[in-house]
């Protein structure tokens, strides 16, 4: 029988976004709309990349877009091809475990 414990409050998982360099920035830095490609597409990303390259909370940012499997825009300076490649690996790392 597993332990009980009381649940953590839902506030914790987004305490870190009260530090977020992005905070009240509009979302369309970090989102690019459907069908976005070619060159438009990496400037937005690359414009995104740069607020989070300062940003102080990129590393708890990066863990949770990652944990959450976050399918779209920038977060913690990562892609979603880079979010997508990087849970490709860790997945195969752990078949072959
Ligand atoms: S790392 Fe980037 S997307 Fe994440 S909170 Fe910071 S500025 Fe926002």
């Amino acid at each position: 029988m597993r332990a009980r414990t009381a649940p953590r409050p839902i506030a914790d998982l987004w305490d870190w976004q009260r530090e977020a360099a992005c905070r009240g920035m509009d979302i369309s830095v970090f989102y690019s709309p459907t069908g976005e490609r070619g060159a438009q597409r990496r400037g937005r990303e690359a414009g995104a990349r740069a607020v989070c390259l300062g940003c102080p909370v990129r590393a708890q940012c990066r863990q949770f877009a990652l944990a959450l499997g976050e399918q779209h825009g920038v977060w913690g300076g990562l892609t979603e091809s880079e979010r997508e490649e990087i849970t490709r690996l860790s997945r195969a790392v752990t078949l072959a475990g």
